[in-house]
C-alpha cells in the first residue's frame, strides 16, 4: 500500500439547526480514489471549491471520511487512537504563513514542533539546523520571522514541519499569498526536500505552472477526481482543462493554438524550451 491511500472517500459538510435537524448537506468529496507512493511528488489541482482543502484535512485526520477509508502509512485515519501517529507522519503547511509562525526567532519557531513532541534538546537543535539548511534559511536563524518576506516565512513554516521528521508533507496552496519570486522559492524548497530527503510531497495548488515537475497530477472538480496522469498527460488536454476552469500555462496554450492552426507540434508542451525545440524549422 502507498503512503497515502484514499479508497472511495466521500465527505459531506452537514449543517444542522438548533433542533439538530439537517438544514443543508454539502458534498465536498465524492468517492475519491488517490494513491501516493513513498517518495513521490504529487500535485492536486482544482479551482476554488473543488474539494482540495477538504481532502488535505483528511490526510492528517482533521476530518475523517463520511464514507470510504483513508490510510496514512497503513493507518486508518478513522481510528481515534491512530490520530497522533498520523499527524506525526503527515505534516501540514497552510496558505497563510503568518498563521503558522509562533515564536519571535526563526530557530525557536522551527524547534517548537519537535519540542512539543518531546524530542531531547540536543536532537531538537540538530533537527533545527538540518531543516533550516534544507530550505536555505539557515542564515536567518536568529532573525525575527515578522521581518521576513512571505516566501521566506513559508520556508520557515516548511522547516518547522520538516523538524518533526514527517514521512510526508501536505502543502495546501502554500504559494497563494506570495509574489512570483516567493512562489518559486517555496516550490523549489519542496522539490529539494523531496529529492534530497526523500520526503513525500503532496502539493495542492491552482497554479498550473507549479505542477510541471510533479510525478503525478490529480485534477479535482466538484469533489471528484476528474483527471489524473503525468503533467504531460494532463497538459495534453487543453480543452478539458478549460472546461474545469483551470488556467493552462501560457506556453502550453500557445503550443496548443499553434497546433490547431496547423503546425506540427506535439501535445502537452510544458516549457518554453520544449516549444522552441518542437517548432518546425
Ligand atoms: P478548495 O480547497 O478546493 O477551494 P474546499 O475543500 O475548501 O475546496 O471546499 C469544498 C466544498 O466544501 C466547497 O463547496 C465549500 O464551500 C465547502 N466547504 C468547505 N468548508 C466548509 C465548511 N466548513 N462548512 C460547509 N461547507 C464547507
Ligand atoms: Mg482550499
Amino acid at each position: 500500500m502507498g503512503i497515502i491511500k484514499a479508497k472511495d472517500v466521500s465527505y459531506q459538510y452537514i449543517r444542522r439547526d438548533e433542533e439538530d435537524n439537517i438544514e443543508d448537506v454539502n458534498v465536498a468529496l465524492d468517492k475519491i480514489n488517490i494513491e501516493v507512493e513513498k517518495g513521490q511528488f504529487i500535485c492536486i489541482l482544482g479551482h476554488n471549491g473543488s474539494g482540495k482543502s477538504t481532502f488535505a484535512k483528511h490526510i492528517n485526520a482533521l476530518l475523517t471520511p463520511s464514507e470510504g477509508t483513508l490510510w496514512v502509512d497503513g493507518l486508518d485515519t478513522s481510528e481515534e487512537d491512530k490520530v497522533m501517529s498520523i499527524r506525526q507522519k503527515a505534516g501540514m503547511v497552510f496558505q497563510n504563513p503568518d498563521n503558522q509562525i509562533i515564536a519571535s526567532i526563526v530557530e525557536e519557531d522551527v524547534g517548537f514542533g519537535p519540542e512539543n513532541m518531546g524530542v531531547p534538546t540536543d536532537e531538537i537543535w540538530e533537527r533545527v539546523i538540518r531543516s533550516l539548511k534544507a530550505v536555505d534559511m539557515w542564515e536567518y536563524r536568529d532573525h525575527s520571522p515578522n521581518k521576513l518576506s512571505g516566501g521566506q516565512k513559508q520556508r520557515v513554516a516548511i522547516a518547522g514541519v520538516m523538524a518533526m521528521e514527517p514521512e510526508c508533507i501536505v502543502a495546501d496552496e502554500p504559494t497563494a499569498m506570495l509574489d512570483p519570486l516567493g512562489r518559486q522559492e517555496v516550490i523549489e524548497a519542496l522539490h529539494q526536500l523531496n529529492r534530497e530527503k526523500h520526503v513525500t510531497v503532496i502539493l495542492i495548488t491552482h497554479y498550473m505552472e507549479e505542477v510541471v515537475d510533479a510525478d503525478k497530477v490529480y485534477v479535482m472538480h466538484n469533489g471528484k477526481v476528474s483527471l489524473q496522469g503525468t503533467p504531460r498527460e494532463i497538459f495534453s488536454q487543453v480543452e478539458r482543462l478549460k472546461e474545469l476552469s483551470l488556467d493552462v500555462p501560457q506556453v502550453t496554450l500557445l503550443a496548443h493554438e499553434l497546433k490547431q492552426a496547423g503546425l506540427d507540434i506535439q501535445d502537452g508542451i510544458l516549457t518554453r524550451q520544449e516549444l522552441i525545440d518542437s517548432l518546425p524549422r
